[in-house]
């Protein structure tokens, strides 16, 4: 089965005009570079450089997508930004549930759900995020953990078109630690698997599942080079181009 590795970079909460733009048009002209590139490429900057990043790169092969959406497409709702303004400003995916909103917004599988789904409706591809604390991998609870997540956060109507799995354990993100490639792929395998249960083994097949959590240009080959490990969420190392692209060069041929 081959699915297109993306090799997408999360920004968060980082980069002013400035340097976000110099960031994207860094992005842009190494990938520029590789012609016909083996990989899909996305940024993932703050919602106040989407704009900004979109017109650094136009003509060029890499996405655009935001960070979260909102359930609603527009309304009384101070802060929040609709998946339907995110589509407006040239944005073809959006991350949901990631860890960092799971923990600081307090947000739940339901509510993850809702916001795929709102994505979808806007036309937008959903990166829903899963991933296992470190109480819970030492209480062996991984797998259980992300059956559970992926039962409440993954729409019934999800396809392989529209929507992206991220597997991201808690404790590797930002941490410089990673799992072992055998449990990294363990997890994948069992995503699947559970992705088949809920939607069918034919948009199990077909779905990516991106593995995130400090994923570096040393590890990254080991780490995409695994059977069910379909591209990478970079956090920290996307935020230098050096690294986000010598990642992306060590994809190798699925
Ligand atoms: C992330 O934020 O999705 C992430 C994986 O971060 P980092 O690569 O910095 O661990």
């Amino acid at each position: 089965m081959s699915r297109k590795v993306l090799i997408a970079g999360n920004w968060k909460m980082n980069g002013l005009l400035e340097d976000g733009a110099a960031l994207a048009k860094e992005v842009a002209t190494e990938v520029k570079k590789l012609g016909k590139p083996e990989c899909e490429f996305l940024v993932c900057p703050p919602f106040t450089l989407l704009t900004t990043v979109k017109k650094v790169l136009r003509g060029s092969k890499v996405a655009l997508g935001a960070q979260d959406c909102h359930v609603a497409e527009k309304g009384a709702h101070t802060g929040d930004i609709s998946p339907v303004m995110l589509k407006d400003c040239g944005c073809s995916y959006v991350i949901v549930g990631h860890s960092e909103r799971r923990a600081d917004h307090k947000e739940s599988n339901e509510l993850i759900c809702r916001k795929a789904e709102a994505a979808h409706q806007a036309g937008l591809k959903a990166i829903i995020c899963i991933g296992e604390t470190e109480a819970e991998r030492d209480a062996g609870k991984t797998i259980e953990v992300c059956t559970k997540q992926i039962m409440g956060s993954v729409p019934q109507n999800a396809t392989a078109a529209n929507t992206v799995i991220a597997y991201e354990p808690v404790w590797a993100i930002g941490t410089g630690k990673t799992p072992t490639t055998a449990d990294v792929e363990e997890v994948h395998a069992a995503v699947r698997k559970v992705l088949a249960k809920k939607l069918g083994k034919g948009n199990a097949n077909k779905m990516r599942i991106l593995y995130g959590g400090s994923m570096k240009p040393a590890n990254a080959a080991a780490l995409l080079a695994l059977p069910d490990v379909d591209g990478g969420l970079i956090g920290g190392a996307s935020l230098k181009a050096a690294d986000f692209m010598a990642i992306a060069a060590s994809v190798n041929k699925k």
